[in-house]
């Protein structure tokens, strides 16, 4: 998975808003969410965790604020379950892809993900914005359109 950014500014009164996702995270033995890493593990703790999931930043219109919120998690954290037999991908394969490029390894295996109902942490609301401001107007003057510049990386 890659990260982007994406800002919005508003074309009148130029508040602006910046989201990014999605970043991989994991849970320590406390269940604490850490920072995986955007590609490769930050650390030996987030190496043998494995990635649990994704987090990614949300705009809630109805707060007029950005959340930092889970948007998929794993029933078996990713590389942990790599480790499993699976009949389809020969161990070569798997091999030669996670030497290669770990990203192109994730891609080979598509992990069961958990149910997770995507909502405001402060109102409930269910429709959060992850990108694109650009269908609503801006909170801040109640004029301006929001014009997004967005930027892809890894
Ligand atoms: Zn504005
Ligand atoms: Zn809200």
């Amino acid at each position: 998975m890659g990260v982007s950014y994406s800002r919005n500014k508003c074309k009148k009164c130029n508040y602006e808003i910046i989201m990014s996702g999605s970043w991989n995270f994991y849970r320590d033995k406390n269940g604490n969410i850490k920072s995986y890493g955007p590609t490769v593990p930050v650390s030996k703790e987030a190496r043998e965790s494995g990635i649990y999931g994704h987090r990614s930043s949300a705009y809630c219109d109805k707060c007029d604020k950005v959340f930092d919120i889970i948007t998929n998690e794993y029933e078996i954290p990713y590389y942990k379950h790599c480790k499993e037999k699976t009949p389809k991908v020969s161990l070569w394969v798997r091999l030669k892809a996670f030497l290669s490029d770990p990203i192109f390894y994730d891609s080979i295996y598509i992990p069961k993900i958990k149910e997770i109902e995507i909502k405001c942490p402060e109102c409930n609301n269910k429709k959060m914005f992850f990108r694109s401001l650009e269908d609503i107007i801006c909170p801040r003057c109640n004029e301006g359109n929001f014009k997004e510049s967005f930027e892809h990386y890894f």
